[in-house]
């Protein structure tokens, strides 16, 4: 029985994570951890039975801890490191919560000697260098959920990584792949919403629409694999069929398809090394697909993809002012309170002002993160 500690378990991901632990034997659910989303909390708590459950707020841990005697409650930050750590190290923790409150429990996991299945890109993003160094330090293993990123790591599966030539990663485009960048001027939260390829939480949404998540992806890749970033180039790919590819430097390339299904790159880590039958998602039917489409990908259309690059060769903290700011817009856009446009503008400024700092400590990252929150809070005051 492999034991799953899952924080983020209400959400898009997190639901998904739960539905192939069902559909698969031989995996047990010990502790989660979920946000404010009570209701959909408690039908996975009466589903899966956690010994240990984190919630974000202290007065929902009383009151469930109240409704679930047998069962173990804590709340914020404190809590998602307990739920990380929860148990002894021959758990897994699927790490599939939203923005950098992910980086403390994973960390936290990884000292306990923990393997990491990761989905919550924007700790890998902040936190890459320290995670990386810890991972070798504790021989742990550090597996992606992100489609991309797992398929890299298919296509890589056995070659050296010196045969590389280039990653190619593939993007959907987001809600607004066909607007000139007049349209995006009186763009709203609800057409942001609208994914053509993929049904996911509200932020990678915008992400995706803003091309920030690209952005993450590069910088989460030149951290999982290891890759410098002249080496990592992103194309877009309406379909979202071809998950990313991978060049040889025999110019052979390889490429990882398969239908637009998160459930099949959540499995590839629950599963690996092993491959277990899939029971819940379709296969990929090459006599319905009838075409492939690839565009160039324009910096101009997208500069929030080029400062992600801008910031990840810069390293050291600029990574975590683009995230920062980025977590920070996206947030007053889903609240109305900023123009769709004001999300790139935000990200430019933040980091012009921010002076970097090399080889950051956690306090480093942790700091710059409140500044950059401070300056953007002052400044719409
Ligand atoms: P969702 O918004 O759907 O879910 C986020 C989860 O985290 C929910 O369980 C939420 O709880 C919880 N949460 C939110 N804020 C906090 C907080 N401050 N403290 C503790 N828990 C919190 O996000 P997604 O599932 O879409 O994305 C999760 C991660 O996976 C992101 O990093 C995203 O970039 C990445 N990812 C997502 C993909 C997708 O298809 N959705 C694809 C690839 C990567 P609650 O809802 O109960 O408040
Ligand atoms: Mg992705």
């Amino acid at each position: 029985m492999k034991n799953i500690h899952l924080l983020g378990a209400t959400g898009s991901i997190g639901t998904q994570v739960l539905e192939v632990i069902k559909s698969l034997d031989g995996f047990s659910v010990k502790s989660i951890s979920f946000g404010k989303n009570i209701p959909k909390g408690k039908e996975i708590i009466e589903n899966f039975n956690p010994e240990f459950v984190c919630v974000l707020e202290k007065e929902d841990a009383e009151n469930l801890q109240k409704h679930y005697p047998h069962i173990k409650f804590s709340y914020g930050e404190k809590g998602l490191v307990e739920a990380a750590t929860y148990g002894d190290e021959s758990g897994v923790l699927v790490n599939a919560v939203v923005g950098m409150v992910g980086l403390k429990p994973t960390i936290a996991a990884i000292n306990k000697g923990r393997n990491i299945l990761l989905a919550n890109k924007e700790t890998l993003v902040v936190g890459g260098e320290i995670i990386n160094r810890l991972v070798k330090e504790k021989n742990v293993k550090l597996i992606p959920i992100d489609s991309e990123h797992s398929a890299i790591m298919q296509c890589l599966d056995g070659r050296s990584k010196e045969d590389i030539s280039k990653i190619i990663i593939t993007a959907s485009g987001g809600s607004f792949r066909d607007k000139s960048r007049k349209e995006l001027e009186n763009v709203t939260v609800e057409n942001a919403l609208a994914h053509p390829n993929w049904n996911m939480g509200a932020k990678i949404t915008i992400d995706s629409a803003t091309m920030v998540n690209k952005g993450l992806e590069v910088i989460e890749a030149h951290y999982l694999f290891d890759i410098p970033y002249d080496k990592i180039e992103t194309i877009i790919h309406y379909e979202s069929i071809i998950h990313s590819l991978v060049e040889f430097k025999d110019r052979s390339v390889i490429a990882q398809l398969g239908v637009p299904d998160m459930r099949i790159p959540i499995q590839y880590a629950l599963t690996y090394p092993n491959t277990m039958e899939n029971n819940i998602s379709k296969s990929l039917d090459f006599n319905i697909m009838n075409k492939l489409t690839f565009k160039k990908m324009d910096f101009d259309r997208f500069p929030c993809l080029r400062y992600a690059y801008e910031a990840g060769i810069q390293g050291g903290v600029m990574p975590t002012v683009y995230n920062t700011s980025n977590e920070e817009a996206v947030r007053l856009f889903l609240e109305k309170k900023i123009s769709f446009l004001d999300i790139e503008k935000i990200i430019f400024e933040m980091m012009g002002r921010i002076e970097n700092i090399s080889n950051p400590t956690l306090d480093d990252i942790f700091q710059i993160s409140k500044l950059v929150k401070d300056i953007i809070s002052a400044e719409r005051k």
